[in-house]
């Protein structure tokens, strides 16, 4: 049985008409299965974001929260790396002017602040459904390996454990996974429970549609889910 957290995001997406959620509720979920997402606070004004900036602590990232945005960095909607309160101010106000510029009509929800993840080895995990066999489950490297290579690995949810192991291992691209040329190698553990607690999500949660976590940033102890979108 599912927690009842988990239904409260779905209701109000519902209560809103929404067929999507957004980031700070995809991440909420991803949370809820007890997945590793960055630290998160939704700021209304200028104010609010340079509290929770400081509550997080620098640097931090700046992203939009609008339905009309659904890919933040297209609008100019994410800021990466603000070191400081001036630096948040300044970038709060430039999102809203960049959203403003592309989408003139876009209703501003306001702006996440968190947490900036550290550089690592950028995987993702994805879901559609299929009419006939229920949710898919796919893993893959972040960037042009799924983009250009389309160098995945699918199975039908649920998942056992080995299926996880073996989807990690099965990307042509696994042995950057296992480190090369000097850069050391990845927690494919964290990846392997990601994977089973994302199949276990799916399974529990026939809302969920389409389910993009791009990217998973892994390093070589643990990951940061650092963007998460769920169509429903
Ligand atoms: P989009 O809606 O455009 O997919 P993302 O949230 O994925 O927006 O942000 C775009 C990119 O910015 C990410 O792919 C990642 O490289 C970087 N990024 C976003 N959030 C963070 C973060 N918290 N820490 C580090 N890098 C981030
Ligand atoms: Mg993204």
């Amino acid at each position: 049985m599912r927690d009842k957290a988990v239904s409260r995001i779905f209701d109000e997406a519902s209560r809103d008409g929404r067929k999507f959620l957004f980031e700070h509720e995809a991440k909420a979920l991803c949370g809820l299965y007890a997945m590793p997402v960055t630290m998160i606070n939704l700021a209304k004004t200028e104010d609010d974001a340079v509290k929770a900036a400081e509550k997080i602590g620098f640097p931090i990232v700046l992203k939009i929260v609008s339905p009309q945005v659904l890919h933040k960095s297209d609008a100019g909607g994410v800021l990466v790396n603000i070191k400081d309160k001036q630096g948040t101010r300044e970038g709060f106000k430039r999102i809203m002017k960049n959203v403003m510029a592309y989408a003139p009509k876009a209703e501003i929800i306001g702006v996440i602040v968190q947490e900036m993840a550290p550089n690592g080895t950028e995987v993702i995990v994805g879901s559609t459904r299929d009419s006939t066999f229920g949710p898919t489950i796919m893993f893959g490297l972040g960037g042009i390996f799924v983009e250009i290579l389309k160098d995945v690995s699918f199975r039908l949810v649920p998942i056992t454990r080995t299926d996880a192991e073996e989807m990690v291992r099965e990307i042509k691209a696994y042995r950057i996974l296992e480190g090369v040329r000097g850069k050391p190698p990845v927690d494919q553990e964290t990846i392997i429970d990601v994977l089973m607690k994302t199949s276990k999500m799916l399974e529990e949660c026939p809302e969920i549609r389409e389910l993009d976590i791009n990217p998973i940033i892994v390093y070589e102890k643990g990951a940061k889910i650092v963007d998460a979108r769920v169509i429903l």
